[in-house]
């Protein structure tokens, strides 16, 4: 956004509580890398420059990424301060934060979807000599008490932490909800690769039919490793992954799981199968079928026959739980009446309506399905200071991109 503003002439500045990529910087554990490609990892005029364009950057390489993105535009950052509020004057608004007063007449919340971690209200149930941990926390499996850990959540974060934790030689349990399921490559190419391609990644929020639901999907079940290998439900049970269903309740210390794993998993291979027959029927009309590899198809995921139900919590089995159950974001600081009860910001498309001036970028489908990735920013920054202009013009706010507009859909079902 800073850089789109720049390029307008728009006086601004970038207010940190940390460092430039601080959510990098502290928040991830030590292992992650990202699940987008190289290539893919763009930012306004600044794209991956390495000799390894299919490859998945590591925590500090994502760091020093952005980190030389903000040098090279010279983005006016002001780091360690924190916005500790936000309040409406009548000509625009009152930030204050732990080094002062600022008075603006917009504002972008730029602030990041995943603050905090999104634990369900039954942890609290969970016996005391189980060590609990969230994705905050969790740094390696070094951290975890030897023995058994339960994960709860099978979506990309969930999947990724079984793997090594698995790997580290302690037995683990995943609970599997609601999940997407992709393979690492289809047809020789990257998904995300026909994600982008196919203009998928590129649908437009105001041509989903379930937005609600779009926003709320769960991340999709992939890694970024050296290897470009698929780490779907499948390879971990082969490994000895024990997969069980959504954690539904805590019970005088038993964990109880919902039945129906094998519906759960029936749904996921279907979306997986539709969302492939999108990819390959934009192959054909697009005249890349010859480019790229034959059909394929997935072995479906199998489910434990029979699969556990219930799960002693209290019998020293499990030592450790992992909620990777996602993320919410933290507007604690914001004392202007646009978020939820559930703690979400009200906005269209990142036009926060109610209180004119007020821009988010970075939610889930903001504007686009490719809006919480690093390189879904640009679009949405782009069309946003076109509003924006048309705002500090006095015109109440521009007209959204129409090129944007005219971008293709596709018949993708959630
Ligand atoms: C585990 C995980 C894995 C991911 N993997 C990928 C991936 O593989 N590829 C990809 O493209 N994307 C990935 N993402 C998404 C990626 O994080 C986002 O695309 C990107 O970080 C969004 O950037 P952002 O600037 O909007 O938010 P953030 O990176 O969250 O930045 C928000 C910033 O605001 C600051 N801030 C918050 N509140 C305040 C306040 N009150 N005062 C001052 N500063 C404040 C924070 O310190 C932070 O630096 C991943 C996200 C997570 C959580």
């Amino acid at each position: 956004m800073s850089r789109v503003l720049t390029e307008h002439s728009i006086d601004h500045i970038v207010l940190e509580r940390g460092e430039v990529a601080n959510s990098w910087r502290r928040e991830r554990w030590d292992s992650l890398r990202l699940l987008t490609p190289n290539w893919l990892s763009r930012l306004p005029g600044h794209a991956y420059q390495g000799s390894d364009p299919d490859g998945y950057m590591a925590v500090p390489d994502i760091v020093s990424f952005i980190a030389g993105f903000a040098a090279a535009t010279s983005a006016p950052v002001r780091a360690h301060t924190t916005v500790t509020a936000v309040r409406s004057l009548d000509d625009g608004y009152r930030v204050d934060t732990d080094h002062g007063e600022i008075r603006c007449r917009s504002l972008v919340l730029a602030s990041g979807a995943c603050n905090r971690a999104r634990v369900p209200e039954l942890q609290q149930a969970v016996p005391p000599a189980v060590q609990c941990l969230t994705t905050f926390s969790y740094r390696n499996p070094d951290q975890l008490s030897p023995g058994g850990v339960l994960i709860v959540g099978a979506s990309a974060t969930g999947v990724q932490l079984a793997d090594e934790i698995h790997r580290s030689g302690r037995p683990v349990t995943l609970c599997v909800g609601e999940h997407v399921r992709l393979p690492r490559s289809y047809r020789g190419r990257d998904v995300l690769w026909w994600m982008e391609h196919s203009g998928v990644w590129n649908q437009r929020y105001d041509q989903i039919e379930d937005l609600e639901r779009a926003r709320r999907l769960p991340s999709p079940q992939l890694i970024g490793s050296p290897a470009h290998g698929t780490l779907d439900l499948n390879t971990l049970s082969l490994a000895g992954v024990e997969l069980v269903g959504k954690l539904a309740a805590i019970r005088d210390g038993r964990a109880l799981f919902s039945g129906g794993l094998a519906n759960q998993f029936a749904l996921a291979d279907l979306k997986m199968e539709r969302l492939l027959d999108t990819f390959d029927a934009w192959a054909r009309d697009s005249g890349v079928d010859s480019d790229v590899g034959p059909l394929e198809r997935f072995e479906p995921t199998r489910a434990p026959s029979p699969a556990r139900l219930s799960l002693d919590l209290n019998d020293g089995a499990i030592r450790s739980i992992v909620w990777a159950t996602g993320y919410r974001p933290d507007y604690h600081w914001l004392n202007i009446p646009v978020v939820t009860s559930k703690g979400e910001l009200r906005h269209d498309g990142g036009v926060v309506s109610e209180a004119p001036g007020v821009y988010a970028l970075g939610l889930p489908v903001l504007r686009r399905r490719k809006s919480t990735f690093i390189h879904g920013a640009e679009a949405d920054a782009r069309d946003l200071v076109q509003h924006l202009l048309g705002y500090l013009a006095g015109r109440g706010g521009g007209q959204l991109a129409e090129a944007a507009r005219g971008a293709r859909t596709h018949g993708v079902q959630d």
